[in-house]
């Protein structure tokens, strides 16, 4: 069972959502593993409140280097710290990872990073590699947007989830969502032809076309997000089987492995 929890839903720059963090949790053996995927500078906040203990996480996954998708980190690394964690800390993401992330921290709190009584481990994940992690398969794939972004792919025991980060969706991250169960995707816009963005018709599309049971949308511009819902019915029309779900901050979903 892995539990899917929207901590924010939010674009970079939304007055009233929080920028789009994911938290997820699953059991392995005993042991539960929690992992956060993506920190903007307005996720933190919506984090304490669903993991207030400070040794609780065990990795973050950052789709790629803006600010509402990894700003968050510098609070979070040194909230950590103030609360006396110990606990290894695992920070997934493309190649430079480690010098995004000391760069962030640096400029936030500088001279911090030595001082962080946790040791942090950086794990790259490039297209083309599965790395294992915690139980999890980490699998990547570029995505269209114009910052480097990678969307990713987590298998957990016959249950996968993919999740875009930001952009529009390409081939490669077409056959990478293959048979996932669900697709969480940006749709920046309605419809129509988005550079480096995701549409709500787009992602519609390229869930259907992957075989997912749901899509949940997220990062909707904050002007677009009524004209969404006022159009849902539409959109659940054009979705079909495939169950849409457009979350709120704390809204949770539970998957169950897919038994063949
Ligand atoms: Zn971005
Ligand atoms: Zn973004």
């Amino acid at each position: 069972m892995i539990e899917v929890i929207f901590l924010g839903v939010g674009e970079a720059f939304d007055e009233q959502f929080p920028n789009t963090s994911i938290l997820i949790r699953h059991k392995t053996g005993t042991s539960p593993v929690t992992l956060l995927l993506d920190c903007g500078f307005t996720a933190p906040p919506q984090f304490w409140k669903e993991v207030p203990e400070a040794d609780r996480l065990d990795g973050i996954w950052i789709s790629h280097f803006h600010g509402d998708h990894y700003f968050g980190l510098p609070a979070l690394l040194v909230r950590f710290w103030e609360e006396g964690r110990t606990k290894i800390l695992t920070l997934l993401g493309h190649k430079g990872i480690e010098t995004f992330v000391r760069q962030a921290l640096d400029l936030a709190y500088p001279g911090f990073y030595e001082r962080l009584a946790f040791p942090i481990r950086f794990v790259e994940v490039e297209p083309g590699q599965e790395v294992q992690v915690f139980g999890i398969t980490f699998q990547a794939a570029e995505n269209s947007h114009p910052q480097r972004d990678l969307a990713l792919r987590i298998d957990v025991r016959q249950t996968a989830i993919y999740y875009s980060g930001d952009g529009r969706p390409t081939p490669e991250g077409m056959a990478l969502a293959q048979g996932s169960q669900l697709v969480i995707h940006e749709a920046f816009l309605t419809e129509g032809d988005v550079p480096g963005h995701g549409t709500v018709t787009g992602a519609i599309d390229m869930a259907r076309k992957c075989g997912a049971s749901r899509l949940a949308l997220v990062h909707i511009q904050r002007k677009v997000r009524r004209q969404v819902m006022e159009r849902i019915q539409e959109f659940e029309e054009m979705a079909r089987s495939l169950s849409l779900i457009v979350p709120e901050p704390g809204d949770k979903i539970t998957l169950y492995p897919n038994v063949a």
